[in-house]
C-alpha cells in the first residue's frame, strides 16, 4: 500500500500535482453536464441546479446531492481498486476532485456549510472484511480541508445486508429498510452524507429519513460519483 503516487493512476504518465491523475485522463473522466440539484440525475431540459420530474412528483428525502463524476467507466474502475484492491491512494484522488466540485459548485456558496459530515456506515462484518469504510477515507482529507468534523459514531448499520449491486431498486429499498440506526443524540441541523457512489439513492434516502425523524433540517450528500440509468 503507498499513500503518494508520482505516477497517474491511469496511464502511468509523471505527474506534478499532488492528485495523481494526469491532467488529460481528468479532463476525459465522465460527468453529468446538467443535473438535477437534489437527486443528482441527468436534465433533459439542461438547466443546471433544477428538478429533474420525478423529484418535482416526489421530494426525495435528500435536500441536495453534488457529485463530482458520472459513475461509468474508468470511475468504476477506480472504485473497484479502492474497494476491493485497498488502493487506498484513490479515496485522496476523490477527496480532491470532491473538494474542486465543491468549489465550483453555486449550492455549495449559497447555503451554509455542514455542521457535521457523516460518512456512510458499512457494517461492521463488511468493515472486518475490507479493513477500511472507503466513504471515511473520502470523507478525512475534505473535513480537514473544509474544517467540518467527521462523525462515524452516531449511526450504526445494524443490518448486514445482501450486496446491493445484486438488487432492482424496489428489492434495494426493502433490503435496507430498517438497517440503519441511532446510536447517540442528534444536535446538528444541517449534516452532510458521503459516499463513493450513489446508485439508486435508496441508501442515503434511508439515512437522510433516519435524520429527519431525528429532527435534522437539511441533509445533503456529497458523492464521489452518481450511477444513471447508463452507468455500466
Ligand atoms: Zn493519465
Ligand atoms: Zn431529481
Amino acid at each position: 500500500m503507498y499513500l503518494f503516487a508520482p505516477c497517474c493512476v491511469l496511464c502511468g504518465e509523471k505527474v506534478g500535482s499532488n492528485i495523481s491523475l494526469c491532467e488529460s485522463c481528468l479532463q476525459d473522466l465522465p460527468r453529468i453536464p446538467s443535473c438535477c440539484y437534489r437527486c443528482g440525475l441527468p436534465l433533459k431540459n439542461k438547466l443546471n441546479n433544477t428538478l429533474c420530474g420525478q423529484c418535482q412528483q416526489s421530494l426525495p428525502p435528500i435536500d441536495y446531492l453534488i457529485s463530482s463524476l458520472h459513475y461509468a467507466y474508468p470511475v468504476s474502475y477506480l472504485v473497484s481498486q479502492l474497494k476491493f484492491q485497498h488502493h487506498l491512494v484513490h479515496a485522496k484522488i476523490f477527496a480532491q476532485l470532491l473538494l474542486t466540485t465543491l468549489q465550483a459548485h453555486s449550492l455549495y456558496h449559497s447555503i451554509p456549510l455542514p455542521e457535521i459530515i457523516i460518512p456512510v456506515p458499512l457494517h461492521k462484518k463488511r468493515l472486518r472484511q475490507r479493513g477500511f469504510n472507503q466513504a471515511l477515507e473520502i470523507a478525512r482529507p475534505i473535513s480537514k480541508t473544509l474544517a467540518i468534523p467527521v462523525s462515524t459514531g452516531l449511526i450504526r448499520r445494524a443490518k448486514y445486508t445482501q450486496a446491493q449491486s445484486l438488487l432492482n431498486a424496489v428489492e434495494r429499498r426493502k433490503n435496507l429498510r430498517h438497517s440503519f440506526t441511532l446510536i447517540k443524540p442528534i444536535s446538528a441541523q444541517h449534516i452532510v452524507l458521503v459516499d463513493d457512489v450513489v446508485t439508486t439513492g435508496t441508501t442515503v434516502y434511508e439515512l437522510a429519513h433516519l435524520l429527519k425523524k431525528e429532527g435534522v433540517k437539511t441533509v445533503g450528500v456529497w458523492a464521489v460519483a452518481r450511477a444513471t440509468h447508463h452507468s455500466k
